[in-house]
């Protein structure tokens, strides 16, 4: 996925501690993707007042169920990353992903798509066209500063760890959750889970309490800190919870991400995720010029496809503050 904002607005995300346990709803917003096909995808994170939960900094619903205008989920033509990791979802339909360190392979439902930028890395996502009512997740993690510079590289699982116990099935799509450990390669304390409930679930999953956590609901209802939370909005949890208490009379899934929270300052604008306004108008400088050095071509595809980067926002950026549990009003 790219962000296809025609004028996306840089993000200054700054460093924080836990809040402790809280509960707090944060609305999904419809973002146009752009194009012909105008069309909207449910953006839950980055927040205004919550940029990051753990170490993602990104969080898109593509072909949601609850989006009230035009979802049919695009087909992305080649555009740049950097300091993140991707994670591709999919609920429905068929992609095809081709990138900058060689990758062509389709990914189908139940399967990771996991891409890591390091310094530079370009892709593109297909629709099969005999399977083209996608409906997923894409969702970003910030690199640590450590990491910012490593060999771009892609991995696919298909063979996930699955948490199973009376009422809940839990797919661990990166870090871990109840002593299962994902294989997907993190370089941040975090945690992903794809949770089905069934009908009349009644159930306690362990947490890392150092973490951060937040849960979106993709279909069904669930009831979890005193809230009733359905498909749509994100419900972010704090820290500190040894455990969260599940219940859902109807059956539900919901996607789990969680992490320690993010200790450094991040820039996001458009594809990127930096330190500075100077390093993403370098990056953006490098996508423009055709650096193939930083962003290689992929195979298959022209330079005329190539997504142009919108231009830079004109305004000087203020720091984002993270506004959540007491400080939030
Ligand atoms: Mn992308």
């Amino acid at each position: 996925m790219s962000d296809l904002e025609e004028h996306p607005a840089e993000q200054l995300c700054e460093p924080t501690a836990g809040p402790g346990p809280v509960a707090e709803l944060f609305p999904a917003r419809e973002v146009p993707l752009g194009g012909v096909r105008g069309v909207f995808v449910e953006r839950v994170l980055p927040q205004r007042d919550l940029p990051t939960v753990g170490a993602w900094c990104f969080f898109d619903h593509f072909g949601s169920p609850t989006v009230t205008k035009t979802d049919a989920p695009p087909d992305i033509d080649p555009h740049p990353h950097i300091g993140l990791q991707t994670v591709t979802w999919p609920f429905t339909g068929q992609i095809r992903h081709r990138d900058s360190v060689g990758s062509d392979v389709e990914i189908h439902p139940g399967q990771l798509n996991l891409m890591t930028s390091g310094r530079g890395i370009a892709h593109s996502e297909y629709y099969s066209a005999d399977a083209p009512a996608g409906h997923g997740l894409q969702l970003w993690i910030a690199l640590p500063g450590n990491a910012t510079r490593v060999d771009p590289h892609f991995e696919q699982h298909r063979d996930l760890p699955v948490f199973r116990a009376d009422g809940i099935e839990a797919i661990v799509l990166i870090g871990s959750l109840a002593g299962h450990a994902s294989p997907a390669r993190a370089y941040t304390p975090i945690v992903g889970a794809d949770v089905r409930l069934e009908r009349g679930a009644a159930v306690t999953l362990p947490l890392e309490p150092g973490f951060e956590h937040a849960i979106m609901v993709i279909e069904g209802e669930v009831t979890v800190a005193d809230t009733e939370l359905a498909a749509g909005p994100l419900l972010y949890l704090g820290t500190e919870r040894n455990e969260l208490r599940l219940t859902s009379s109807g059956g539900a899934h919901f996607l789990l991400i969680g992490g320690e929270p993010f200790g450094e300052e991040l820039v996001m604008w458009w594809n990127f995720v930096g330190r500075s306004h100077e390093e993403i108008v370098a990056a953006r400088n490098d996508w423009e010029n055709h650096d193939v050095a930083r962003f290689p071509d992929i195979a298959g595809h022209t330079p005329e496809q190539r997504i142009p980067a919108p231009p830079l926002p004109a305004l000087h950026l203020k720091p984002r503050k993270r506004r959540v549990g007491s400080d939030r009003s």
